[in-house]
This record gives structure tokens, sequence and C-alpha cells, in this order.
């Protein structure tokens, strides 16, 4: 664990501890795979070779993204699989989704992972919409989850992030830019499973698999909202573990997140 992270911040620019999350945390065993704290000087960027750079992870470690949720019933499945192998995650939520269930969001940074938005309602086509309404989209998106954790401890509220995730991967070069100004970083990922078409439990594990020697790791999408993700997802894991990938958890750098936060209009405003 130390030397990685050693490792880490001598492949990284910028070092952001992180305090130690309460509950837990304290209770995990140590990662049998050594997950660790990535953190990616990236403002502004965009990253993933699906249609970007390549995220600047070191070779054969994977970020793992989860897309859709907070799903109520799944949500908890994922955060009990992934504390289960001390692996800390990023969860790219949909706005009216937590505006459902903010008090899962609330359990999602306790338990350490960070958040960020994947717009408010998931609109695949929202490059054609006017710039207002595309705007609208990202501001809705945080406001939701910012009013979710208003009353959450500070270590916890720093786990929101700069980053977005457009739905469906749907590019827009208008919002991309205006995000980029503001300091949010896109995220798109190295692969995907497309596990939301409701393929196999087996499939996703052999697509993920497949996508992550083809790429040395990197960031990998899966979505919470399917049944047969969460029954692929541990057998996934330990497999990808086995053949020496480790896990990271990714987080805006320290000047990504003060240009979000001190933009004349800035799309943060939590503390
Ligand atoms: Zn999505």
């Amino acid at each position: 664990m130390r030397l990685l992270l050693i490792a880490l911040t001598a492949v990284f620019a910028v070092w952001l501890p992180r305090a130690p999350v309460e509950g837990r945390d304290r209770d995990t065993p140590p990662p049998p795979s050594g997950a660790g704290l990535a953190v990616l000087p990236i403002d502004p960027g965009r990253f993933g070779n699906l249609q970007y750079a390549r995220t600047p992870l070191p070779p054969r470690a994977i970020a793992l993204t989860f897309d859709d949720g907070p799903d109520p019933v799944w949500n908890g499945q994922v955060l009990d699989i992934l504390d289960e192998r001390g692996i800390k995650a990023t969860f790219f939520f949909v706005g009216q989704h937590v505006q459902l269930h903010p008090e899962r969001v609330r359990e999602v940074v306790r338990r350490g992972h960070n958040v960020a938005s994947h717009s408010w309602s998931h609109p695949t086509r929202l490059r054609r919409w006017s710039r207002a309404a595309q705007i609208s989209e990202v501001r809705r998106s945080y406001g939701a989850l910012e009013a979710a954790l208003a009353d959450a401890p500070p270590a916890d509220r720093a786990r929101l992030e700069p980053m977005f995730r457009f739905p469906g991967l749907n590019e827009g070069a208008f919002l991309s830019g205006w995000l980029n100004q503001r300091g949010v970083m896109v995220l798109s990922a190295e692969g995907g499973t497309d596990d939301w078409r409701g393929y196999s439990a087996a499939r996703i594990t052999r697509v993920s698999l497949n996508v992550m020697e083809r790429n040395q790791g990197g960031v990998l999408i899966l979505h919470e909202t399917r049944p047969q993700m969460i029954r692929a997802l541990p057998d996934l894991l330990d497999q990808l573990s086995a053949r020496g990938f480790t896990f990271v958890q990714i987080t805006a750098g320290m000047e990504g997140r003060a240009r979000a936060l001190a933009a004349d209009d800035p799309v943060l405003t939590l503390r």
C-alpha cells in the first residue's frame, strides 16, 4: 500500500490527502489488491480514450465508475461488494435520481466513494438542446447533489467532484467547453461493457476483462441499475485482482477544484 502511494505521488504532480472517512472504513481490512488514490492533474481536461486522451493512470490501474444511480435497490449491494474488497469508486449520478434518493448519496460518500454529475435527466441528445437547457442540466444535477450533502461532514462533502460524464457519452462541444472553463473534468472511459443493454453477467465479465487487458487498465464504466452487472461484479473484481490489476480512485486535482469554486458562476458552491 505504502509503495503504491509513493509511486502514485511520483506519477502525478498533485497529491491531495483526504481526511479519513468515519465509520466502516476503519473496520475494513486492508485491500488484497492494494487500492490507492490517484489524483489527476486535470484542469481543464477531457479524459478516457474511448473519445479523448487516455486517462493518466499508471499501467494496470483501474478506476471504477458507476453510472445512472443512485438506484434504491442495487446501490447498497454495489457498496457492500466494494467494501468487501477495500475498493473506492466514483459514482456518476443522475440528478432526478439524487432528488428521489438523497440518502443514498450520503451513504456513498460516507463509505469513501466520490460522486459526480451525469446530468439531471440523462438526455442522450443533450447536445441538440438549447445552450440554456444544457447548462440547466448541469446546474440542476449539482444542485441536487449539494442539497443531498448539505448537512454532511466536510470530509464527505469534499467527495462531490467537479466531474461530468455526458449521458450516453454523447458529448457536445458547447457544454464541454462551458464545463472546462469552470474547471469541471469531462470524463469518458477506457472501457465500458454496454451492460445497460441487458447483457448477461458472463458477457459483462468477459468484455470488461478484455477491454481492461487491451488498455492496460483505465477508467471502467459500469451501471448500478443493472442486476446482471451486480451479479457479475464480485467475480469481475476478483478476476481483475488475480490478473494483477490495482484499483485507484480518481479525483479532481486542486487546480480544477479551485477553478470550479472560484468562477464567477461556479458549478460547485459547497466548500
Ligand atoms: Zn448513463
